[in-house]
């Protein structure tokens, strides 16, 4: 059976699209933000998270990997790169330090914990959203979306715009909502995160606009000095709706826990009122800016 790499489902979800959702969260992303809240959601193999808290050092998961991808000298490093992902070290550790970023779930299991919120979708005029990661570059994703529109839900999709558009064009009849990250207007400042602007604004092109939310993770040294340009570049495709996300450090565990540099662990959380003046400056290109997904 056809299976898909999911880091978790979230359910009751309220910023990721109109109403209570769960949103499925798969693994690996064309690009490389250095921000990211999500940074397990990056790579496209299997990664093992670390809680250093939790371990007790007995070196179970030393000996139990084959590939010896794991040292201990006063804490355990896991080269992930090395790791081929069966788990093995996670069985070891008895005391949960150790845990496998993401499982592989068929559609029937997806739709199975899904479904449990059916009421509540149902009763607030929510549905599912599928993130990332990127979730068009997963290569059972047209199936996904397929089976959830099947199951008639309201069908929402993050996505980069950094895909195919062979893809892209699939999924399209059963998405009712695109939450389109736009990062920047500036092909350069687009390459150095590894997108590309040429293909991004041809996939949108071919995309109703009407089903489109911007969003933009605002981010002091890469684009809060340019979000009024950037404006008036999505207002030029042809968008009217822009939410704007404050930069914040939630994700600065997770680089621990992969053993990972976090970039932006001198930067503070943004105050949202830094962001308030935007929604006016909005309006001038006809959008209308939310504060928060
Ligand atoms: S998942 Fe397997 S290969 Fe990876 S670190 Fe653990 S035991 Fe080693
Ligand atoms: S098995 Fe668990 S507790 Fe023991 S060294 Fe490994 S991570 Fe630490």
């Amino acid at each position: 059976m056809d299976k898909l790499q999911v880091i978790e489902i979230e359910r009751f979800a309220i910023h990721d699209g109109p109403g209570i959702r769960s949103v499925i969260f798969l693994q690996g992303c064309p690009l490389h933000c250095p921000w990211c809240a999500n940074p397990e959601s990056q790579a496209f193999h299997q990664q093992v998270f670390y809680t250093q808290n939790r371990c007790v050092g007995c070196l179970a998961c030393v000996n139990r990997c084959e590939q010896k991808a794991i040292t201990y000298t006063d804490k355990i490093v896991i080269e992930q790169s090395m790791c081929n992902g069966c788990g093995k070290c996670v069985d070891a550790c008895v005391n949960d330090a150790l845990a496998l970023v993401h499982k592989e779930m068929t559609i029937t299991e997806i739709l199975d914990i899904i479904k449990k919120d059916d009421a509540y979708y149902q009763s607030s005029g929510g549905g599912i959203t599928i993130s990332g990661g990127e979730a068009l570059v997963h290569p059972h994703i047209v199936d996904l979306v397929k089976a959830l529109k099947e199951h008639k839900y309201h069908v929402a999709l993050e996505t980069t715009g950094q895909v195919s558009w062979s893809i892209l064009e699939q999924v399209d009849a059963y998405v009712d909502l695109y939450l389109w990250d736009m990062k920047h207007y500036d092909a350069h400042k687009l390459v150095s995160i590894g997108a590309n602007k040429e293909i991004i604004v041809s996939n949108l092109k071919h995309i109703s606009k009407d089903k489109v939310i911007a969003r933009i993770p605002v981010i002091e040294d890469y684009n809060l000095q340019d979000i009024e340009e950037l404006f008036s570049f999505i207002s030029s495709m042809g968008i009217s709706r822009v939410d704007l996300l404050p930069f914040h450090r939630m994700g600065e565990s997770k680089y621990r826990k992969l053993n990972r540099e976090y970039e932006y662990r001198d930067y503070a959380s943004m105050n949202k009122d830094v962001l308030m003046k935007f929604v006016e400056i909005g309006e001038k290109f006809q959008l209308l800016v939310k504060i928060g997904g």
